[in-house]
């Protein structure tokens, strides 16, 4: 059985769960306590605040977690990096009051950043050898320099509208985050072959996503022309039809390039041109 820790509400929960659910694991979360587990599959979600994500897939009461890469990074635990899941992206950034000149990274030497997030902001500071002091706040850091606790704020952003409301402009972007699949690294046998499944779908998600499966009636003499603008996974599949001199011809394309697949398709006498969602590619 496989335990995966996941954010129990908040930005990254709606997401987690429809990865879960793209993968074909059906997870009972109608009397959602702090565990749910899979109908068909053995695998159970506990719901946590982000924060402690790492923390309990470090110590191995779950063998695996979605969560911040900032939050992994400013915890500074030991766990493994699994997957880059590609949702929940956002960028940590140091913003200064709009009316004070910038100057560079300098401009931070004597004064004083709040941030929920001091490991980050230290290892930052230490590289660029600036010498300021962090004020550990965990709500609501953008109100610090209004309200007088900081003269500046390392936080999350991702449109920068809260930085405006509160008077102040980003300054130097410091860390990229987005969602990770983690790992406690210490998983059994049993366990690493229930992730390499859980993998193996998630790459033919990936694959499937964004083609459609396109079938078409073409002149056989066509045929060569037509396997130059589809190339399909091998090569298309090719069957012959009951009228002499044509054929059938069965391909994936991407869904991005269809149009112009289908223009020079018709261009060489494809007819009767057929295009189907396609569920799933299992490579
Ligand atoms: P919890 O109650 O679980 O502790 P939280 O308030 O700490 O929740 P959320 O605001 O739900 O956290 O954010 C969770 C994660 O979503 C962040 O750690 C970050 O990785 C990501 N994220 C993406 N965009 C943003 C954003 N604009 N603001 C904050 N977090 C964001
Ligand atoms: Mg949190």
């Amino acid at each position: 059985m496989l335990r995966i820790a996941m954010q129990a509400k908040g930005r990254l929960n709606e997401e987690s769960m429809a990865l879960l659910k793209e993968i074909g694991i059906d997870i009972d979360d109608s009397k959602r306590k702090f565990l749910s587990s899979a109908a068909n599959f053995p695998i159970e979600v506990l719901y946590m605040r982000d924060d402690d994500i790492p923390q309990v897939v470090a110590n191995g009461t779950a063998s695996l977690g979605i969560v911040g890469y900032n939050e992994v990074a400013e915890k500074g635990l030991p766990v493994e990096i699994v997957k880059e899941l590609g949702f929940g992206a956002c960028r940590i950034s140091l913003a200064i009051p709009k009316n004070e000149e910038y100057n560079g990274p300098a401009w931070f030497n004597g004064k004083r950043i709040a941030t929920s997030y001091p490991k980050i902001l230290k290892d930052y500071l230490d590289k660029n050898g600036i010498k300021a002091d962090i004020e550990v706040i965990t709500g609501s850091v953008e109100i610090a320099p209004a309200a007088g606790i900081a003269d500046a704020i390392f936080d999350i952003v991702s449109s920068g509208g809260t930085l405006v409301s509160n008077g102040l402009k980003e300054v130097e972007k410091v860390f990229f985050s987005q969602a990770v699949l983690i790992s406690s690294g210490k998983l059994s046998e049993d366990e690493k072959n229930l992730l390499e499944e859980m993998l193996f779908r998630m790459e033919s998600e990936k694959v499937s996503r964004g083609k459609k499966y396109i079938l078409m009636n073409l002149p056989k003499a066509s045929l060569e022309k037509a396997i130059q603008i589809l190339p399909a996974m091998r090569s298309p599949t090719v069957m012959p039809l009951a009228a002499e001199g044509w054929c059938s011809l069965h391909s994936v394309v991407d869904s991005n390039d269809l149009w112009d697949k289908v223009r020079q398709l018709k261009a060489i006498g494809a007819e009767g041109i057929l295009v189907l969602n396609v569920d799933k590619i299992i490579l």
